[in-house]
């Protein structure tokens, strides 16, 4: 498969072509090890000198399927999967930063990620300022600082989607020089490719869209390879690493240091890896992502102007229906979809949106997105229960917020069973 094939054709083939007599479908390689033949070979590959799989924390045949599928699909020079989306982005940044350095993120984030930033990075030294991703560019400039590495956001906020400027943030993360991190998760590569629009290294949770079906947690991180490391001022690539013989990222690998750092360091000494297990599944679920996507986001503007009218109703947020996102789409996204998710405010308190959840039948209550099956989810008091007011405020999330990942079933079932649970909910 190369670029030149579109993206379904991506979807079902790419990363993986069988030779004669092996099998069509990416095997899945249950191995720890790899067999060598001599010393001299374990020694060269273990020193950074032939690639070669050796151990599957570090490489699996079947987990490079997938890499190379989603790395494909995003355009990248290459990708490397990890546990779980949060290990995507704690790689993303611990790649680059060390103690002492310092990150520019949007607020409007994944509450684990904010958690991440907030709270747990600071301890190792590593800091965060947060700014409104609709600020003018000249008060985002202001957080930038000498030991700024890297500027973070996602392609569509959760929960509060909004879609990023990415015009904006490409010319912010250029003229501070810093890498542009995108988590691409709530669009995936089907809907919306951030390396055309200035981004240099892409997350992904591949728990949702990309798995599906809700049987996996795991993530990857894709290198753009379009970002200069080589100009002073990231030791990280530039200054020798010890635990490697004094390898230098950006002479040993001037194409993709990032990359190459990512899989020998990240994976050997953090261990966030995927199992083998897990890249089959999520290699399944990207054959048929650009049949999701659409489907997702059809069903989700369907139900999101059936809540629209809707008397129990305060207010309906999604990307595909608000003249910002509508605008951003049209720029920024392959095709006019807006994706599967939404978000509404429920009319009354706590115990009304208890009875909603508690009578929804086709839909369920569930921490969860972008699976198959319609899921809904009251934030305040659950994945971002840990968050104060002005916290949640930044994050976009009030009391009454419901957020739907509107799933692929038959859509008139999901309106009636919606009609029925705003009914119960008075
Ligand atoms: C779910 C999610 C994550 C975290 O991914 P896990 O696979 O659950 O660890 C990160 N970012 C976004 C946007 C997510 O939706």
């Amino acid at each position: 498969m190369t670029a030149h094939h579109g993206n379904g054709t991506l979807c079902v083939q790419a990363g993986y072509t069988p030779k004669i007599g092996e099998p069509r479908i990416l095997p899945i390689i249950q191995s720890t090890t790899f067999k060598f033949d001599d010393i001299e070979q374990v020694n060269r590959v273990m020193t950074l000198q032939e690639f070669g799989f050796k151990y599957t924390r570090t490489g699996n045949p079947t987990v490079a399927g997938f890499e190379s599928k989603l790395n494909a699909l995003e355009g990248g020079v290459g990708a490397i999967a990890t546990a779980s989306g949060q290990a995507a982005n704690l790689l993303a940044i611990t790649n680059i930063c060390r103690q002492g350095d310092h990150i520019v993120s949007a607020s409007t984030l994944y509450g684990g990620t904010f958690s991440l930033f907030h709270t747990t990075l600071p301890k190792f030294g590593i800091e965060t300022s947060f700014f409104d991703p609709e600020a003018p560019t000249a008060e985002i400039a202001k957080l930038f600082r000498p030991n700024t590495k890297a500027l973070f956001g996602e392609t569509i906020g959760n929960p509060g989607l909004n879609i990023l400027d990415f015009a904006k943030l490409a010319a912010l993360a250029r003229r501070f020089d810093v890498p542009f991190i995108v988590d691409n998760t709530l669009a995936s590569p089907v809907l919306c490719t951030p390396f055309k629009l200035g981004a240099n290294v892409i997350t992904h949770s591949a728990s949702k869209y990309i798995d599906g079906h809700a049987t996996s947690i795991g993530g990857a991180v894709i290198d753009g390879g379009n970002f200069n490391w080589a100009d002073g001022k990231f030791p990280e690539f530039t200054e020798p690493d010890v635990s490697y013989n004094g390898v230098v990222y950006v002479k040993k690998f001037p194409q993709a240091p990032y990359l190459y750092k990512a899989r020998a360091q990240f994976l050997r000494d953090f261990g966030g890896c995927l199992s083998p297990l897990n890249a089959f599944l999520f290699n399944l679920g990207l054959e048929t992502l650009h049949l999701r996507m659409p489907r997702h986001s059809e069903n989700a503007l369907a139900l999101a102007k059936f809540l629209k009218k809707h008397p129990r109703v305060n207010w309906v947020n999604y990307p595909g229906l608000n003249p910002v996102g509508k605008r951003r789409i049209a720029k920024y996204f392959s095709q006019p979809l807006g994706s599967g998710i939404l978000t509404f405010g429920l009319k009354g308190d706590r115990k009304a949106i208890g009875r909603f959840a508690k009578n929804l039948k086709v839909a369920a209550l569930v921490v969860h997105v972008g699976d198959a099956r319609t899921s809904v989810l009251h934030p305040a008091s659950s994945t971002h229960a840990q968050l104060n007011e002005e916290q949640l405020r930044a994050a976009g999330i009030t009391p009454d917020l419901i957020r739907v990942s509107v799933g692929i079933e038959d859509v008139q079932d999901l309106t009636a069973d919606f009609a029925q649970a705003l009914a119960a909910s008075k």
